[in-house]
């Protein structure tokens, strides 16, 4: 068995994505009404950074079964209904809590989210099978068993994980969004065999405004939440993620690794309150790539999911650079002529990334954000370190 800290295979990845990303959308008032998985692609192709016929898989609808292992059938036939109907009749609304400003009607709002929870349990096969997978569709990390929440209608990373646990496999699923995985927590709170552990803005301030305390463990102490203040910069990111990451992984000593990799810890994110660097965020996916347990020729079993991320230029930059981490590419920092096309074509309001411009169209890295590490973040990394029951003894 290979062990982490030798190299990492290259070619060893497979993108997932779907056509219907590009002509579907949440509708143009809303945070997600903005290209992502579509724009990503688009760039990683800018750079010559995909191989299409080795490693890019199109995305396939998850079955009924498959979703109604975690989701209820009222709910799954709800969001069907819906979709045929082409809007959200009264009932379903505060039932599903749908058709409001947070998880609007659009069209394929079942199907898109069906397809991106296939992607992520095609994921997971491809793990088993014995590559890394990144399907940046998925992470629709807060949608609960008979509800929508938080933009999420369907919970594909559950249904990954239920795909991973189904082989028997014990998983670690690490999420990096800059909100509380809550609906992954809940769903898998009584599975020992599953440790979730979300490092996010504390919900005093942020969204879904409970839970993902230290203090929330989960029934088996498989539950670790870090809550992180507002501002956090650079070197706060980098002490806490860093400090915190090797000791949960030797803790949890999993069979395969869940990423959710939202990017709205990035500065300029709009819904997020951090002020995260791209590369920062790109150093923490090497480190949990590089932790993941391997397969025999030193693959790791890595499955990376999107997430939140509302700055479209920013996510694409940072999702390209995921999936150069996982199939092992260099990649310039320069953006590639067309990539910087792409980018600029994108119908953004850049007013108030003006401090960011035009670095923003010239690499797909940051200035440097480091900055003083505040006492509060320290202690909140050592008192979780010190308390919590999964990783006291590690
Ligand atoms: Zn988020």
């Amino acid at each position: 068995m290979a062990a982490s800290g030798e190299p990492i295979p290259a070619g060893k990845a497979t993108l997932i994505g779907a056509a219907r990303y590009r002509r579907f959308s949440y509708g143009d008032n809303h945070p997600l009404g903005i290209p992502r998985v579509s724009l990503t692609i688009d760039l990683i192709q800018a750079y010559g950074a995909l191989d299409e016929e080795r490693e890019y898989l199109i995305g396939r609808k998850a079955s009924d079964r498959e979703l109604t292992g975690f989701h209820t059938r009222d709910y799954i036939l709800a969001l069907q209904r819906c979709e045929a109907l082409g809007k959200v009749p009264h009932r379903f609304r505060e039932q599903h809590n749908l058709g409001n400003f947070e998880n609007p009607w659009f069209p394929g709002f079942f199907s898109t989210p069906a397809v991106a929870t296939g992607s992520s349990i095609q994921g997971a096969e491809e793990v088993l099978a014995g590559r890394m997978a990144f399907n940046p569709a998925g992470g629709m990390h807060h949608a609960r068993p008979d509800q929508a929440r938080g933009f999420c209608y369907l919970n594909d990373p559950v249904m990954g994980i239920q795909r991973l646990r189904r082989a028997g496999k014990r998983v670690l699923y690490i999420d990096i969004d800059a909100h509380h995985g809550d609906g992954v927590e809940m769903a898998f709170a009584d599975d020992p065999e599953v440790v979730t552990c979300s490092l996010h803005m504390d919900t005093g301030y942020a969204y879904p405004f409970a839970g993902g305390q230290a203090t929330d463990t989960g029934v088996h102490g498989n539950a670790v939440n870090l809550p992180l203040p507002r501002e956090l910069n650079d070197t706060e990111y980098r002490h806490a993620f860093h400090t915190l990451w090797p000791r949960v992984v030797e803790a949890a000593a999993p069979d395969a690794v869940v990423l959710q990799a939202g990017t709205d810890i990035l500065r300029p994110d709009p819904l997020g309150k951090f002020t995260v660097s791209t590369q920062t965020f790109l150093e923490a996916v090497t480190a949990i790539r590089d932790a993941s347990p391997r397969h025999p020729d030193g693959t790791p079993k890595l499955l990376a999911l999107g997430g939140g991320g509302y700055h479209p230029l920013v996510l694409a930059r940072c999702w390209a650079g995921v999936w150069a981490i996982l199939s092992g590419r260099e990649l310039p920092e320069a953006l590639p002529e067309s990539g910087r096309e792409l980018l600029a074509e994108v119908d953004w309001d850049m007013d108030e990334d003006e401090e960011w411009y035009p670095g923003l169209f010239e690499s797909r890295l940051d200035p440097d954000l480091s900055g003083p590490l505040r006492p509060e973040v320290e202690a909140a990394v050592e008192g979780l370190l010190r308390d919590h029951p999964l990783l006291r003894g590690a």
